[in-house]
Protein backbone atom coordinates (compact mmCIF):
# COMPACT_ATOMS: atom_id res chain seq x y z
CA UNK A 1 0.00 0.00 0.00
CA UNK A 2 1.41 3.66 -0.65
CA UNK A 3 2.40 5.96 1.85
CA UNK A 4 0.11 9.06 1.88
CA UNK A 5 2.01 12.07 0.43
CA UNK A 6 2.31 14.86 2.84
CA UNK A 7 3.67 17.29 0.65
CA UNK A 8 0.30 17.88 -1.08
CA UNK A 9 -1.46 20.94 -0.62
CA UNK A 10 -5.60 20.25 0.23
CA UNK A 11 -6.72 21.46 -3.29
CA UNK A 12 -4.85 18.58 -4.91
CA UNK A 13 -6.36 15.18 -5.51
CA UNK A 14 -4.78 12.33 -4.01
CA UNK A 15 -5.52 8.56 -3.85
CA UNK A 16 -6.68 7.31 -0.43
CA UNK A 17 -6.56 3.38 0.06
CA UNK A 18 -9.34 2.05 2.31
CA UNK A 19 -7.93 0.53 5.16
CA UNK A 20 -11.21 -0.63 7.15
CA UNK A 21 -14.69 -1.17 5.99
CA UNK A 22 -17.70 -1.70 8.53
CA UNK A 23 -21.47 -1.29 8.92
CA UNK A 24 -22.71 1.57 11.14
CA UNK A 25 -26.36 1.11 10.52
CA UNK A 26 -28.54 -0.99 7.57
CA UNK A 27 -28.23 1.77 5.32
CA UNK A 28 -24.45 3.49 6.81
CA UNK A 29 -20.98 2.27 6.44
CA UNK A 30 -17.77 3.66 7.76
CA UNK A 31 -14.84 4.33 5.56
CA UNK A 32 -11.36 4.47 6.84
CA UNK A 33 -8.50 6.19 4.46
CA UNK A 34 -5.15 6.80 4.95
CA UNK A 35 -4.42 10.14 4.57
CA UNK A 36 -1.29 12.27 5.31
CA UNK A 37 -3.54 15.17 7.25
CA UNK A 38 -5.28 12.82 9.84
CA UNK A 39 -3.99 14.59 12.81
CA UNK A 40 -3.94 18.13 11.20
CA UNK A 41 -7.65 19.24 10.54
CA UNK A 42 -10.30 20.56 11.98
CA UNK A 43 -13.17 19.03 13.07
CA UNK A 44 -16.43 19.73 11.40
CA UNK A 45 -14.23 19.99 8.31
CA UNK A 46 -15.29 17.54 5.08
CA UNK A 47 -13.18 15.71 2.05
CA UNK A 48 -14.31 15.55 -1.79
CA UNK A 49 -14.27 12.19 -2.87
CA UNK A 50 -14.15 11.49 -6.62
CA UNK A 51 -14.88 8.47 -8.73
CA UNK A 52 -14.08 7.79 -12.51
CA UNK A 53 -15.35 5.78 -14.74
CA UNK A 54 -13.93 4.02 -17.66
CA UNK A 55 -15.09 6.51 -20.17
CA UNK A 56 -13.85 8.94 -17.86
CA UNK A 57 -17.08 10.27 -16.91
CA UNK A 58 -16.61 11.58 -13.51
CA UNK A 59 -19.01 11.79 -9.92
CA UNK A 60 -17.75 13.88 -6.84
CA UNK A 61 -19.10 14.19 -3.89
CA UNK A 62 -18.31 15.63 -0.16
CA UNK A 63 -18.12 13.90 3.10
CA UNK A 64 -17.96 14.78 6.37
CA UNK A 65 -15.00 13.49 8.55
CA UNK A 66 -16.10 11.74 11.48
CA UNK A 67 -13.07 11.03 13.32
CA UNK A 68 -11.45 13.68 15.95
CA UNK A 69 -7.69 14.33 14.14
CA UNK A 70 -5.58 11.41 15.64
CA UNK A 71 -2.29 9.75 15.27
CA UNK A 72 -2.81 6.70 13.24
CA UNK A 73 -2.72 8.22 9.87
CA UNK A 74 -6.60 7.51 8.84
CA UNK A 75 -9.52 9.31 8.64
CA UNK A 76 -13.01 7.99 9.26
CA UNK A 77 -16.20 8.74 7.07
CA UNK A 78 -19.26 7.43 6.97
CA UNK A 79 -21.49 7.06 4.31
CA UNK A 80 -24.95 6.78 4.11
CA UNK A 81 -26.50 4.51 0.75
CA UNK A 82 -29.41 6.77 -0.81
CA UNK A 83 -31.70 5.44 -3.30
CA UNK A 84 -29.81 5.21 -6.72
CA UNK A 85 -27.15 6.94 -5.19
CA UNK A 86 -24.41 7.27 -7.87
CA UNK A 87 -21.46 7.74 -5.46
CA UNK A 88 -23.04 6.55 -1.98
CA UNK A 89 -23.82 3.02 -3.90
CA UNK A 90 -20.42 2.81 -4.79
CA UNK A 91 -19.86 2.85 -1.38
CA UNK A 92 -22.80 0.79 -0.48
CA UNK A 93 -21.90 -2.04 -2.90
CA UNK A 94 -18.61 -1.96 -4.38
CA UNK A 95 -16.12 -0.30 -2.32
CA UNK A 96 -13.59 -2.75 -0.25
CA UNK A 97 -10.42 -2.55 1.64
CA UNK A 98 -7.53 -2.02 -0.14
CA UNK A 99 -9.22 0.57 -3.03
CA UNK A 100 -7.47 3.74 -3.42
CA UNK A 101 -9.84 6.52 -3.59
CA UNK A 102 -9.57 9.92 -5.26
CA UNK A 103 -9.87 12.48 -2.79
CA UNK A 104 -8.98 16.01 -1.69
CA UNK A 105 -9.19 17.92 1.42
CA UNK A 106 -9.53 18.82 4.50
CA UNK A 107 -11.85 21.72 3.12
CA UNK A 108 -13.90 24.16 5.01
CA UNK A 109 -13.05 27.03 7.36
CA UNK A 110 -16.64 27.90 9.12
CA UNK A 111 -18.07 24.54 10.12
CA UNK A 112 -15.37 24.00 12.61
CA UNK A 113 -14.74 23.60 16.45
CA UNK A 114 -11.57 23.18 18.51
CA UNK A 115 -11.02 23.18 21.86
CA UNK A 116 -9.49 27.35 22.07
CA UNK A 117 -13.53 27.86 20.89
CA UNK A 118 -15.05 26.91 24.44
CA UNK A 119 -18.34 26.54 24.62
CA UNK A 120 -21.12 25.84 25.90
CA UNK A 121 -22.12 23.88 22.86
CA UNK A 122 -25.06 23.10 20.73
CA UNK A 123 -25.27 20.63 18.40
CA UNK A 124 -28.20 19.71 16.63
CA UNK A 125 -27.62 17.00 14.03
CA UNK A 126 -30.78 15.12 11.37
CA UNK A 127 -29.49 11.70 10.23
CA UNK A 128 -26.10 11.60 8.54
CA UNK A 129 -26.10 15.21 9.46
CA UNK A 130 -24.79 13.54 12.82
CA UNK A 131 -21.13 12.81 11.24
CA UNK A 132 -19.25 16.23 11.64
CA UNK A 133 -20.83 16.41 14.82
CA UNK A 134 -19.46 13.39 15.69
CA UNK A 135 -15.80 14.36 15.37
CA UNK A 136 -16.62 17.56 17.29
CA UNK A 137 -17.81 15.15 19.84
CA UNK A 138 -15.16 13.06 19.33
CA UNK A 139 -12.66 16.09 19.55
CA UNK A 140 -14.21 17.75 22.92
CA UNK A 141 -13.69 14.34 24.87
CA UNK A 142 -10.07 13.82 23.87
CA UNK A 143 -9.30 17.79 24.43
CA UNK A 144 -11.79 20.07 26.23
CA UNK A 145 -14.31 17.47 28.50
CA UNK A 146 -14.86 20.94 30.43
CA UNK A 147 -16.98 21.85 27.68
CA UNK A 148 -20.60 22.25 28.20
CA UNK A 149 -22.35 20.29 25.36
CA UNK A 150 -25.54 19.10 24.34
CA UNK A 151 -26.56 16.81 21.04
CA UNK A 152 -29.92 17.27 19.87
CA UNK A 153 -29.86 13.95 16.87
CA UNK A 154 -33.26 13.48 15.03
CA UNK A 155 -33.35 10.07 13.63
CA UNK A 156 -36.44 8.55 11.77
CA UNK A 157 -35.27 5.00 14.58
CA UNK A 158 -32.87 4.20 17.03
CA UNK A 159 -31.48 1.22 14.24
CA UNK A 160 -31.09 4.27 11.93
CA UNK A 161 -28.99 5.99 14.72
CA UNK A 162 -25.11 6.79 13.79
CA UNK A 163 -23.18 5.86 16.52
CA UNK A 164 -25.81 5.39 18.89
CA UNK A 165 -23.94 3.01 21.35
CA UNK A 166 -20.92 5.37 21.29
CA UNK A 167 -23.56 8.56 21.51
CA UNK A 168 -25.57 7.04 24.38
CA UNK A 169 -22.24 5.91 26.37
CA UNK A 170 -20.85 9.66 25.98
CA UNK A 171 -23.63 10.77 27.73
CA UNK A 172 -23.48 8.46 30.60
CA UNK A 173 -20.28 8.73 31.50
CA UNK A 174 -18.59 12.19 30.29
CA UNK A 175 -19.53 15.08 32.43
CA UNK A 176 -21.16 17.59 30.88
CA UNK A 177 -22.31 16.04 27.79
CA UNK A 178 -26.36 15.42 27.00
CA UNK A 179 -28.18 13.76 24.42
CA UNK A 180 -31.75 14.35 23.19
CA UNK A 181 -32.38 11.60 20.73
CA UNK A 182 -35.40 12.34 19.03
CA UNK A 183 -37.32 9.12 16.79
CA UNK A 184 -39.25 10.90 13.89
CA UNK A 185 -41.35 7.37 13.28
CA UNK A 186 -40.91 5.24 15.96
CA UNK A 187 -43.07 5.50 19.69
CA UNK A 188 -45.16 8.77 19.58
CA UNK A 189 -42.90 10.02 16.96
CA UNK A 190 -41.27 13.46 17.79
CA UNK A 191 -39.90 16.16 15.28
CA UNK A 192 -37.37 18.49 16.59
CA UNK A 193 -39.70 21.45 17.96
CA UNK A 194 -39.60 24.49 20.25
CA UNK A 195 -39.81 22.10 23.46
CA UNK A 196 -36.63 20.32 22.54
CA UNK A 197 -34.92 23.31 21.92
CA UNK A 198 -35.63 24.47 25.15
CA UNK A 199 -35.00 21.38 27.11
CA UNK A 200 -31.84 21.13 25.55
CA UNK A 201 -31.10 25.47 26.46
CA UNK A 202 -32.23 24.76 29.79
CA UNK A 203 -29.66 22.07 30.62
CA UNK A 204 -26.97 24.04 28.52
CA UNK A 205 -27.42 27.18 29.15
CA UNK A 206 -27.07 29.87 26.32
CA UNK A 207 -24.88 28.61 24.07
CA UNK A 208 -21.70 30.31 22.90
CA UNK A 209 -21.66 28.03 19.11
CA UNK A 210 -24.11 25.95 17.26
CA UNK A 211 -24.01 23.70 14.82
CA UNK A 212 -26.73 22.47 12.46
CA UNK A 213 -26.30 19.76 10.10
CA UNK A 214 -28.38 17.48 8.13
CA UNK A 215 -30.90 18.03 5.20
CA UNK A 216 -32.16 21.25 3.89
CA UNK A 217 -35.52 20.93 5.29
CA UNK A 218 -34.11 20.09 9.09
CA UNK A 219 -31.58 22.76 8.94
CA UNK A 220 -33.83 25.54 7.66
CA UNK A 221 -36.67 23.52 10.37
CA UNK A 222 -33.76 23.46 13.40
CA UNK A 223 -32.06 27.24 11.99
CA UNK A 224 -36.30 28.62 12.52
CA UNK A 225 -36.38 27.17 15.90
CA UNK A 226 -33.30 27.96 17.90
CA UNK A 227 -33.60 31.73 16.31
CA UNK A 228 -37.23 31.57 17.46
CA UNK A 229 -35.16 30.53 21.12
CA UNK A 230 -33.27 33.78 20.81
CA UNK A 231 -29.69 32.31 19.78
CA UNK A 232 -28.23 34.86 17.96
CA UNK A 233 -27.59 34.06 14.38
CA UNK A 234 -24.04 35.02 14.65
CA UNK A 235 -23.54 32.15 16.80
CA UNK A 236 -25.41 29.63 14.70
CA UNK A 237 -23.41 27.75 11.82
CA UNK A 238 -25.31 25.27 9.45
CA UNK A 239 -24.55 22.59 7.28
CA UNK A 240 -26.79 21.25 4.69
CA UNK A 241 -26.16 17.92 2.99
CA UNK A 242 -28.80 18.24 0.62
CA UNK A 243 -31.78 16.81 -0.15
C1 LIG B 1 -20.30 19.37 3.09
C2 LIG B 1 -21.05 18.07 2.90
C3 LIG B 1 -20.76 16.99 3.71
C4 LIG B 1 -21.45 15.78 3.53
N1 LIG B 1 -21.17 14.74 4.37
C5 LIG B 1 -21.83 13.57 4.22
C6 LIG B 1 -21.57 12.48 5.11
O1 LIG B 1 -20.74 12.58 6.03
N2 LIG B 1 -22.26 11.31 4.91
C7 LIG B 1 -23.18 11.18 3.89
O2 LIG B 1 -23.76 10.09 3.76
N3 LIG B 1 -23.46 12.22 3.05
C8 LIG B 1 -22.79 13.39 3.18
N4 LIG B 1 -23.04 14.42 2.30
C9 LIG B 1 -23.94 14.19 1.16
C10 LIG B 1 -23.10 13.64 -0.03
O3 LIG B 1 -22.20 14.64 -0.49
C11 LIG B 1 -23.95 13.24 -1.23
O4 LIG B 1 -24.80 14.31 -1.58
C12 LIG B 1 -24.78 12.00 -0.98
O5 LIG B 1 -23.94 10.88 -0.65
C13 LIG B 1 -25.61 11.64 -2.24
O6 LIG B 1 -24.74 11.43 -3.31
P1 LIG B 1 -25.08 10.28 -4.39
O7 LIG B 1 -24.14 10.46 -5.52
O8 LIG B 1 -25.12 8.95 -3.72
O9 LIG B 1 -26.56 10.61 -4.78
P2 LIG B 1 -27.08 11.33 -6.16
O10 LIG B 1 -26.87 10.36 -7.29
O11 LIG B 1 -26.41 12.66 -6.26
O12 LIG B 1 -28.59 11.50 -5.83
C14 LIG B 1 -29.49 10.38 -5.71
C15 LIG B 1 -30.84 10.85 -5.19
O13 LIG B 1 -30.72 11.28 -3.83
C16 LIG B 1 -31.10 12.65 -3.66
N5 LIG B 1 -30.14 13.22 -2.69
C17 LIG B 1 -28.89 13.67 -2.96
N6 LIG B 1 -28.27 14.03 -1.81
C18 LIG B 1 -29.15 13.79 -0.82
C19 LIG B 1 -29.11 13.92 0.60
N7 LIG B 1 -28.00 14.38 1.24
N8 LIG B 1 -30.21 13.56 1.32
C20 LIG B 1 -31.31 13.07 0.70
N9 LIG B 1 -31.40 12.92 -0.63
C21 LIG B 1 -30.35 13.27 -1.38
C22 LIG B 1 -30.99 13.27 -5.03
O14 LIG B 1 -31.89 14.35 -5.17
C23 LIG B 1 -31.37 12.08 -5.92
O15 LIG B 1 -32.76 11.93 -5.98
C24 LIG B 1 -22.41 15.65 2.50
C25 LIG B 1 -22.69 16.75 1.68
C26 LIG B 1 -22.03 17.94 1.87
C27 LIG B 1 -22.35 19.12 0.98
Amino acid sequence: MTEPDASLPWTAWREAPITAVAPVTPRVKSFRLAVDFADRFRAGQHVDLRLTAEDGYQAQRSYSIASAPEAGGTIELMIEALPDGEVSGFFAEVAAVGDAIELRGPIGGAFVWGPEDGGPLLLVGGGSGVVPLLAMLRLRALAAPEVPCRLIYSVRGRAEAIALAELETRARDERGFGLSLLTTREGAGRRIDAEAVAEALADLGNPAHVFVCGSNPFVAAAADLLLGAGIAPGRIRTERFGG
